[in-house]
């Protein structure tokens, strides 16, 4: 489900032959419907998802999914108390009669929210795929709250990662518009370019590091520390001086973005 599902409401609706049910033209009047604005085309246009259900039913099972991040979670409020409605409905036994001919167990997924620093790798990473998964694991290792994502880039790559870290190239990783939105106090950016649909997934991490070679790279505008550099030559030693304890990020980082 896109980012922006703040606009989740219910109300009645008017919907002119929605899906293509009975005549052309005809109009239906529809209770209950749920509408999902979500983003399309990078946020250029929106398209509403309505779940519509058979109106002449009691109920209305309706669902939606938001992507971690997409929201502040709230503060619990335990005064808050819902209305219990009773109904007596009856119900076809039919509809209970259910066969599992198969069953699967879904991966637990990977959140990169509410983690303290998150490294995130990207293109950059071409020269040697696997090599640059590798050091992005390890930096990811040097601090105790801290998660490895990446961007769409790294995703619909057709680099060959080798079996030990192609684990790690997963779209639950992605960082961005169509991905998971973090917002960590230390965002480091490895061989990122900063495009806009990566931007809107991390931009407002506290502290943004990013490390790549092109002095022009759009991401550097946003950026609080910018490193020019070839990550494979400037992780290494950044990751030994961190493992040893003998530099925090702070330390390592030292100097102002435009250095
Ligand atoms: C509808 C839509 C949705 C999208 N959603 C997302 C999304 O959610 N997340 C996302 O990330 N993208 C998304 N994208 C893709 C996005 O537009 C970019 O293509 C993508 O973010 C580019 O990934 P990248 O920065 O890793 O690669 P590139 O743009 O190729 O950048 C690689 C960078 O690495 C640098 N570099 C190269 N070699 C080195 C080196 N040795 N050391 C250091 N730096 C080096 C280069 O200078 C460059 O800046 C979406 C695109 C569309 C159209």
């Amino acid at each position: 489900m896109a980012s922006d599902c703040s606009d989740l409401y219910i109300e009645n609706a008017m919907i002119s032959n929605p899906a293509k049910t009975g005549k052309p033209g005809e109009k239906k009047e529809f209770d209950r419907i749920l509408h999902m604005p979500r983003p399309d085309f990078s946020g250029f246009e929106y398209s509403t998802i309505l779940c519509i259900d058979k109106p002449n039913r009691e109920f209305h099972p309706q669902g939606g999914s938001v992507i971690p991040g997409a929201f502040d979670l709230p503060e619990p409020d335990y005064d808050r108390e819902g209305e219990v409605v009773e109904h007596e409905m009856p119900l076809v036994d039919d509809w209970f009669r259910v066969e599992v001919t198969d069953h699967d167990q879904l991966d637990s997924g990977v959140d990169l929210t509410g983690h303290e620093v998150v490294v995130a790798m990207g293109r950059g990473i071409g020269d040697d795929p696997t090599t640059g998964i590798e050091l992005g694991v390890e930096l990811t290792d040097c601090f105790e709250d801290a998660a490895m994502g990446l961007s769409r880039g790294v995703i619909t790559s057709s680099y060959d990662f080798e079996g030990h870290v192609s684990q790690y190239i997963t779209e639950e990783r992605q960082i961005g518009e169509s991905g998971q939105e973090v917002q960590p106090d230390v965002y480091v950016a490895v061989g990122i370019s900063g495009a806009i649909q990566h931007k809107v997934g991390m931009d407002e991490s506290d502290i943004i590091v990013s490390i790549n070679t092109d002095p022009e790279a759009d991401i550097r505008e946003f950026s609080d520390y910018f490193v020019e550099g070839d990550l494979f030559e400037v992780l290494p030693p950044l990751i030994e001086a961190l493992e040893s304890g003998e530099t925090d990020i702070a330390t390592a980082l030292e100097g102002p973005a435009d250095d």
